[in-house]
C-alpha cells in the first residue's frame, strides 16, 4: 500500500507523490525562542520527527528545514526585562529547545535557520512582492495587501467578507485598509532592535521570515509543511500568499498539521496552571522516553489528553515491550521456525506498515505490534517459539522502534555514561560471572553480581537463560 496524507489545503486523502522522485523536501515551523517551549509544542515536534523518520522508513531521502524565531515582540519585551541583548537572550532558550529535542529523540532538521540570520532573504522577497504591486506602505512599515492575492486564506477555509463586515469598526481605527492585511515589515520603534535594509530601517513580520527561509533551502516548491494546528491561521494563510504571490508557483504540495494537546482533560493555559515544559516534567520524575511515547500514541490530527495516569501506563508498556525483546535476545531456543508464528510475525509487519502508511495512523501501528508481542509471549510459554521466530520478532521491533525510539530506556538524570555505556558495561561483566559459576567460583561470581547491582542493575536466571535489566 502507498502512503496517503489528510492535506490540510485540499481537506482530502491523498497518495504522497514525491515532487522530485525519491528526495523529500520539508518545512517545519519551530519554536519562538523567549522561553521553554511547552509539552503541546513537543507533541508537534515529535510528530515531525515520526514524519521524517517513516520517511526514511519508506526509502525516501529527507531535505528538512525548522526555523527558530528569535525576533518578535515577546522577544524584545523579554529581553529588556532580562537586561539582555536580543541574542543573548534567545541563545539561552534556542540552546535549551535544541537539548530537549535531544531528550526527546527528535532528529536534527538537516537546517535549522534563525531568522535573524536572513534579514538580506526576507528583505529581497519583500521587494517581489513590492515589484508585484502585492504591497502597500504605511509610517515606514510594509504589509501584504490581501485584495490583490486571490484564493487568499483558502487553507483555512476562510470567509473574507465575514471577516471585513464584522471588523469593520475597528478598521476605521486601523492604519491597515483591511484587517487581515499583515505586516511584512515593521517600521523601527525607539529601543527596538532593527536593521538598516534597502526596504528602510525596521524589523521583519514573523510571517515572512517562514517563507524567506524555506524557499531558500528547499526552492520556490517543495513537497511537505508541517505546524501545529494554531498556525493554519493566519500564519500558513500568510506564508502561502507571500511565497505564491512572490513566485506565481504552488508553494507546497501537503500542508499537515499536528492537533492541540490537553492536559488532565483542559486546554493548557496559564490561569490554568497547567503549561508544561519538558524540563517540569522531568523535575517530576517523568522520563522523556515515556512522554515520547504518550506524544506518539494518539495519531497526529486527533486531540492528546495527556494525563499521569497515562505517563504511568506508558511506562508500563515499553516496560512490557523491553521485558518481551531481552526474552528474545536470551531464550534458550530450539532452531527453526514454526510456520504459524512466522505468518504471524509477517501479517505484523504488513499491520504496522498499514497503520503508518494511513495519514501516519500511529494509534493502529503500534497496536498492532503490542497485540503481536502478546501473543508471541503466550506461544514461548507454552514452548513453541524458535530461533526463527526470535529472530523475526526482533526485526519487528527494529522497525517498529526505527520510527518510534522508545526502546532504549532514557539515561537517569544522574545519567552514569548514558544507556549505551551502561550496556557495553553490562554485556562485559554477565560472561565473567557465567565462567565464574561455571567453575564454582562463588565468590568471584558473587562479586561481579555486586559489581551489578551498583550499575543499578537485576540480573534474573530463567529457564531461558540470563536477563538482565535496569532498575
Ligand atoms: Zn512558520
Amino acid at each position: 500500500m502507498s502512503l496517503r496524507f489528510q492535506n490540510t489545503l485540499t481537506g482530502q486523502r491523498e497518495e504522497f507523490v514525491p515532487l522530485d522522485g525519491r528526495r523529500v523536501r520539508m518545512y517545519t515551523c519551530g519554536p519562538t525562542v523567549y522561553n521553554y517551549a511547552h509539552i503541546g509544542n513537543y507533541r508537534t515536534f515529535v510528530f515531525q520527527d515520526i514524519l521524517r523518520r517513516y520517511l526514511k522508513y519508506k526509502g525516501y531521502e529527507l531535505l528538512h528545514v525548522m526555523n527558530i524565531t528569535d525576533v518578535d515582540d515577546k522577544i524584545i519585551r523579554d529581553s529588556k526585562a532580562a537586561g539582555l541583548s536580543l541574542r543573548e537572550f534567545t541563545d539561552r532558550f534556542a540552546h535549551a529547545f535544541l537539548e530537549d529535542m535531544a531528550a526527546l529523540r527528535i532528529d536534527r532538521p538537516e537546517y535549522i535557520a534563525r531568522a535573524t540570520e536572513h534579514i538580506p532573504e526576507m528583505v529581497e522577497l519583500i521587494q517581489r512582492l513590492e515589484a508585484r504591486g502585492l504591497t502597500y506602505r504605511t509610517d515606514g512599515s510594509i504589509y501584504f495587501r490581501i485584495a490583490a492575492f486571490p484564493g487568499y486564506g483558502k487553507i483555512a477555509r476562510l470567509d473574507l467578507e465575514g471577516i471585513r463586515a464584522g471588523a469593520r469598526v475597528e478598521v476605521d481605527e486601523y492604519e491597515k485598509e483591511h484587517p487581515s492585511d499583515f505586516a511584512l515589515w515593521k517600521a523601527p520603534k525607539p529601543g527596538e532592535p532593527s536593521w538598516d535594509t534597502a526596504l528602510g530601517p525596521g524589523r521583519p513580520g514573523w510571517h515572512i521570515e517562514c517563507s524567506a527561509m524555506s524557499m531558500k533551502y528547499l526552492g520556490e516548491s517543495f513537497d511537505i509543511h508541517t505546524g501545529g494546528t494554531d498556525l493554519v491561521f493566519p500564519h500558513h494563510a500568510n506564508e502561502i500568499a507571500q511565497s505564491e504571490g512572490a513566485t506565481g508557483k504552488p508553494f507546497v504540495k501537503y500542508w499537515l498539521h499536528c492537533e492541540h494537546l490537553m492536559v488532565e482533560g483542559k486546554k493548557m493555559s496559564k490561569s490554568q496552571g497547567n503549561v508544561y515544559s519538558l524540563r517540569d516534567l522531568r523535575e517530576k520524575g517523568y522520563r522523556p522516553d515515556a512522554i515520547r511515547y504518550v506524544f506518539a500514541s494518539v495519531p497526529y490530527r486527533k486531540q492528546l489528553n495527556f494525563t499521569w495516569d497515562g505517563l504511568q501506563q506508558a511506562a508500563a508498556s515499553l516496560e512490557r515491550l523491553r521485558n518481551f525483546r531481552l526474552r528474545l535476545q536470551t531464550a534458550a531456543l530450539p532452531e527453526g521456525q514454526n510456520e504459524t508464528l512466522a505468518a504471524t510475525i509477517r501479517a505484523a509487519v504488513t499491520g504496522f506498515e498499514e497503520g503508518m502508511d494511513d495519514d501516519l495512523n500511529t494509534a493502529a501501528a503500534m497496536g498492532v505490534v503490542f497485540e503481536t508481542v502478546r501473543n508471541l509471549n503466550i506461544h514461548a510459554d507454552k514452548g513453541e517459539l524458535r530461533t526463527g521466530n526470535a529472530k523475526a520478532a526482533l526485526d519487528l521491533l527494529t522497525r517498529f522502534d526505527s520510527v518510534f525510539q522508545v526502546l532504549e530506556p532514557s539515561a537517569a538524570a544522574s545519567g552514569a555514561g548514558g544507556d549505551s555505556g551502561l550496556a557495553a558495561k553490562v554485556e562485559a561483566l554477565l560472561p565473567q560471572r557465567a565462567e565464574a559459576r561455571k567453575r564454582k567460583d562463588f565468590a568471584a561470581a558473587d562479586r561481579i553480581r555486586g559489581e551489578l547491582q551498583a550499575l543499578g542493575v537485576v540480573v534474573e536466571d530463567t529457564k531461558d537463560g540470563v536477563r538482565w535489566k535496569k532498575v
